[in-house]
């Protein structure tokens, strides 16, 4: 089994239902074990930011799926979700990325991890430090060390549903 945390965004449309549905179809994968997802936050948008505010958690889950698998499955599941690939940065009704596999680092065409830019943004970290909460192994160890230098209002990120709330998935509670 491989340990592997995924972060998952979402600004178009209904973003919470975005989120919901994506979990539901990770769920309904037959290889894979949701184990533990993060509170909501809500993010000002990076890159291009003339585009709505995201919502973001990361997803922490266990598979038999191989790094090369579990990216098809989460394009898979970006697909079933309807995503259009307009262009880079842009608004997305879904976006699934892979940030840790085991401790693995993996560089192939098709697949960078640890994800080259989950250390510079703090959407990712404070929700994956969030449902990590003792640094294990020197990837998690590194992303608690970045997550302390920066400042989550500056970074124009908040909380905007606590994982507690068990009308988020409560079939995980
Ligand atoms: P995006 O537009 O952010 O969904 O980027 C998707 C592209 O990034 C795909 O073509 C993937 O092959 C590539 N990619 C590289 N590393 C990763 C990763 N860790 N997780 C997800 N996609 C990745």
């Amino acid at each position: 089994m491989n340990d592997v945390y995924l972060s998952i965004g979402t600004n178009i449309g209904e973003r919470y239902e975005n989120l919901q549905h994506a979990i539901e179809l990770l769920i309904g994968k037959e290889r894979v074990e949701v184990v533990r997802i993060s509170s909501i936050y809500e993010t000002a948008a990076v890159g291009y930011t003339d585009q709505a505010d995201f919502l973001n958690i990361v997803v922490y889950i266990r598979t038999s799926y191989s790094s090369s698998e579990m990216l098809k499955v989460c394009q898979a599941v970006e697909n079933e979700l309807g995503r259009v690939r307009e262009f880079r940065w842009g608004p997305r009704i879904i976006d699934l990325d892979i940030l840790l596999y085991n401790h693995e680092n993996i560089e192939t065409e098709s697949l960078l991890v640890p994800h080259p830019r989950m250390y510079e943004r703090a959407f990712v970290l404070v929700p994956l430090i969030e449902i990590t909460p003792t640094p294990v192994g020197e990837q998690l160890q590194r992303a608690h060390e970045t997550l302390k230098q920066l400042n989550c209002q500056e970074e124009g990120i908040m909380l905007w549903k606590e994982s507690s709330d068990t009308r988020f998935m409560p079939s995980l509670k």
